[in-house]
């Protein structure tokens, strides 16, 4: 009798055991960029935006648009453009690398992202987001960091130790996001 009960008991284990632990089938994560992109610019921005449209569906597009004019990098809302110089973002790709350029391209698509959002600065809010794009498209936030940390700040830019921290702040926000997206899920 004793030895049913306690094989009875087995089963039932065994049981819950091989229905509890079943995995479940998770959001599978974003695909990595692939390496096709290490040398153009406007690959390298098709990229960061899919990351950016995964979490924002109804986002249009910024058109990407060169131009020898501006200094650096610049989102102009009133047109949905990303301008850029092309001398900037190969400085940063020699010192910094592509991931780094990734970074630039994310804080300018995260300016995009941040217009509705009036309780921070718009180049915090963009640092913010540019984290957030990073982690969803799986790169290190390290490279955009470390050239960030080397800008003074000024004008509506925080220090850049400051901005680093932001950028820090986004990847970190996002990454809980998506474990509580997944936990939600089992
Ligand atoms: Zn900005």
């Amino acid at each position: 009798m004793k030895k049913a009960a306690a094989l009875a008991l087995w089963t039932l284990l065994l049981l819950l055991a091989s229905t509890c632990c079943t995995p479940h089938a998770l959001n599978p994560p974003p695909a990595p960029v692939s390496q096709s992109c290490s040398g153009t610019v406007d690959c390298l921005y098709e990229e960061v935006f899919a990351a950016v449209a995964s979490r924002y569906p109804h986002l249009e597009k910024p058109e990407l648009i060169p131009d020898p004019l501006v200094p650096n990098a610049l989102y102009r809302f009133e047109q949905n453009q990303v301008l850029y110089w092309a001398g900037f973002l190969q400085t940063i790709m020699d010192g910094y690398g592509r991931k780094a350029v990734a970074g630039v391209l994310a804080h300018e698509l995260g300016h995009a992202v941040c217009l509705n959002r009036l309780s921070t600065s718009a180049e915090e809010c963009a640092d913010v987001a540019a984290g957030c794009i990073l982690f969803d498209m799986r790169l290190s936030i390290e490279p955009l960091q470390e050239w960030l940390r080397t800008t003074e700040g000024g004008g509506d830019y925080p220090p850049g130790e400051v901005r680093a921290l932001l950028v820090e702040e986004g990847r970190n926000r996002c990454a809980m996001q998506s474990l509580v997206d997944r936990l939600k899920d089992e």
